[in-house]
């Protein structure tokens, strides 16, 4: 048998924890974020070509699996979040390809994780009685698939906390839309309030006592690793027809998809480089031209699921390249605007036939300025959301309706529901111990 793996905080090595454990938990107890003690090591030459995207994330991720009582659960469990493809297609212009995650559900990357915590979530046993409630802090996206992912799941709940006013009219109307075991609020505040809010009830002791927690944002282990698998798939598959590195463009917030694409990279699987595509909240964009990391308040654009000052996988990225010399050196980062979104946006909508939501625009205004610097290298754009998702910022550009995928219309069908609160721990924490008897 492999050896077990044993995952522990970013902040201290000698908080450690299972596999298990450290899906349940969300944060590390000192607040800390868990890696595995080591990234192991996979090599292309051991993945089937052909393999589903299920097969592949199996494969990939059985040895952080190893010696935990889920492994056995480990093909179910990917056969149950792997129900929807991540295809790679040539991209109308640029002379690039795209990696779409949108197939899912809710129609966004977000759809993978939350797919296979939730798979991982109610396959754990547990000793309280009492359902375990899963707390998320969205700027959009990630609260509806988490919704979708958990709706009418026994023994779990899930509370989602949204910034009022500053997600589209369509991600609102989603993140209302369960009803039941997972309920809405919305926090007239930014993103950042909702997840210091977040934070600050997961560390709360007097809370989780009346009320057992776990999280589901970015940071939560059980989310990033299947964000790996997409991406074994692809480079994998460009390595055996083609017999070349995947370069990526990728749009970034928090840092999770990105984060999961270093690691497979780390791993030794055929990634060459990776570049993240950032809207006009510089943190990142500003560290890696040589500035201190220093995190700040988010600023509001139309890619409004990277609108984050503070992007919480970056102390995961620091674990995983302790120095920042090499660390810079491992990535690049731009940062693109509202009106370069739009611009993006239009021209590859009108002139190239390439609809794409302004997350992905960001990326395609990167390639663009790559393309103009004379880099003729192959790239693949990674496409996060379904343009449909956008429609009141796409539609007025393009002039026309975007049409809406079936899985998408059926959750706008059905009638939304959400609580206004404050930006406050004390509010959240009465909407929590209240938590299913106000439904
Ligand atoms: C969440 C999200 C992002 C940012 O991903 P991170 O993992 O937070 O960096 C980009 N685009 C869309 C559509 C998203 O929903």
């Amino acid at each position: 048998m492999s050896r077990p793996m044993v995952f522990h905080s970013t902040r201290d090595a000698t908080v450690s924890a299972g596999l298990s454990l450290a899906i349940a938990a969300g944060l590390a107890p000192d607040g800390g974020l868990y890696v595995p003690a080591a990234l192991p090591r996979q090599h292309p030459a051991d993945f089937a070509a052909g393999a589903d995207l299920a097969e592949t994330a199996c494969q990939l991720l059985q040895p952080f699996f190893a010696g935990d009582p889920l492994e056995v659960e480990l093909p179910a469990i990917c056969r149950e979040a792997f129900t929807f493809q991540a295809p790679l297609r040539t991209l109308g212009f640029g002379e690039a390809q795209v990696l779409e995650l949108f197939h899912g559900p809710t129609a966004a990357f977000k759809d993978f994780g939350a797919r296979f915590l939730a798979a991982c979530l109610r396959r754990l046993p547990r000793a309280d009685a009492r359902p375990l409630t899963i707390l998320v802090a969205t700027s959009g996206d990630t609260g509806a698939a988490v919704g979708a992912a958990f709706d009418g799941l026994p023994g779990l709940q899930v509370m989602i906390l949204y910034p009022d006013g500053k997600v589209s009219p369509r991600q609102a109307h989603q993140l209302g839309s369960f009803g039941g075991n997972v309920q809405a609020l919305k926090v007239t505040g930014r993103f950042d309030d909702c997840q210091r809010m977040v934070k600050a009830a997961l560390n709360d002791g007097r809370l989780q006592a009346d009320v057992p927690l776990s999280s589901a944002n970015s940071i939560s282990l059980g989310r990033l690793l299947p964000q790996m698998a997409y991406y074994a798939q692809a480079c994998l598959q460009e390595w055996q027809r083609e017999g070349r590195l995947l370069n990526l463009i990728i749009p970034t917030g928090n840092l999770g998809n990105a984060l999961a694409a270093t690691w497979v990279r780390a791993m030794g699987l055929p990634i060459g480089e990776i570049v993240l595509s950032c809207n006009a909240n510089r943190t990142l964009p500003d560290y890696f031209d040589g500035q201190d990391y220093r995190p700040r308040e988010a600023v509001a654009t139309l890619a409004n699921a990277m609108d984050v000052g503070a992007p919480s996988n970056f102390e995961r990225l620091r674990w995983t390249f302790p120095e920042e010399e090499l660390l810079r050196r491992h990535l690049r980062a731009f940062s693109i605007d509202d009106a370069d979104i739009m611009t993006s946006l239009k021209r590859h909508a009108l002139d190239d036939g390439e609809l794409l939501c302004p997350h992905t625009s960001t990326a395609a205004a990167v390639l663009d300025r790559l393309r103009q610097a004379a880099d003729h290298r192959p790239w693949t754009l990674v496409a996060t959301a379904h343009p449909a998702k956008f429609e009141t910022v796409i539609e007025p550009l393009i002039s026309r309706p975007v049409a809406v995928p079936p899985a998408l219309q059926t959750m706008l069908d059905r009638p939304a529901r959400a609580r206004s609160i404050p930006p406050s721990d004390s509010m959240l924490a009465a909407c929590l111990r209240a938590f299913p008897s106000d439904q």
